[in-house]
């Protein structure tokens, strides 16, 4: 199951779908790519089993890498099965052995991409976890706030299913997801993004180093006049002006 699902802006309830699973012996996989490091994940407390993240999201490390938890029941599952795969860049039953075993690679490591994570989880620590996760609540409240005070419909049905990783918006009618990010794209340099399978929607990516008032302020104003110079009906002062007062309010 995925955790903050990017597409959509939505969030799944992980933490209750976790329990469930674990009474009934099943054993869980959870990609929590674009809420590690950003969004409250408790992957013990919530009895969730295999779990990948990403660096490039809400960590801002560089792209390449995956970082994986593995429970005990997740250890005991590829353990017992024959086709787990093995001598393979991909086997996490080599990883293990050799990493957590030797202290050693399996395999010739990216380098780079291993001094990238690792000075991005330095920031992470030197920030502190729950001022991380704080942070992308608070740009994401805003941005949230902003896209209804212009007048546009956010895509979850409510905030409490919304992740604060992205805000998803619904496209006006008439207009297309393509449409509103080429726009924006090409006259005012700023890069939104679009629906992908989720629907037509676009969306204000908050997350890592994007997870800050301003570029989060930028995107909005300019989906908010794209969409005006498009011909949707928007307020683009009163949403700024919603968002700006949103950041004021939480000491931002
Ligand atoms: C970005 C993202 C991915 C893809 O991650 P890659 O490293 O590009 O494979 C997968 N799942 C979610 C929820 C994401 O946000």
């Amino acid at each position: 199951m995925v955790h903050s699902e990017t597409p959509s802006g939505t969030l799944n309830p992980v933490q209750d779908i976790g329990p469930i699973a674990r009474r009934h012996g099943a054993v869980t996989i959870v990609d929590c790519v674009s809420s590690w490091a950003g969004i409250e994940l408790k992957p013990e407390e919530w009895q969730l089993d295999l779990l990948v993240a990403g660096p490039q999201k809400c960590l801002g490390g560089p792209p390449g890498m995956s970082i994986l938890a593995v429970s005990d029941a997740a250890w005991a599952a590829m353990e017992a099965n024959p086709d787990a795969p093995r001598g393979s860049f991909l086997s996490i039953l080599d990883w293990r052995d050799t990493w957590h075993g030797k202290g050693a690679f399996p395999h010739t490591p990216s380098i780079s991409d291993l001094n990238g994570v690792h000075a991005a989880c330095a920031e992470l620590i030197e920030e502190g976890l729950e001022n991380s996760i704080a942070r992308h609540q608070r740009v994401f409240d805003a941005c949230w706030a902003g896209v209804e005070g212009m007048g546009l419909k956010p895509w979850p049905v409510s905030k409490d299913i919304a992740s604060a990783c992205a805000t998803a918006i619904h496209v006006p009618d008439g207009l297309t997801d393509i449409q509103v990010r080429d726009h924006v794209r090409e006259r005012y340099n700023v890069q939104i993004s679009s629906g992908q399978t989720a629907g037509n929607l676009v969306r204000i990516g908050h997350l890592g180093n994007t997870a800050r008032a301003m570029p989060m302020v930028a995107g909005l104003a300019a989906l908010g006049q794209g969409l005006a110079d498009l011909g949707a009906d928007v307020d683009v002062g009163a949403g700024v002006a919603a968002a700006m007062a949103s950041l004021s309010a939480s000491g931002a």
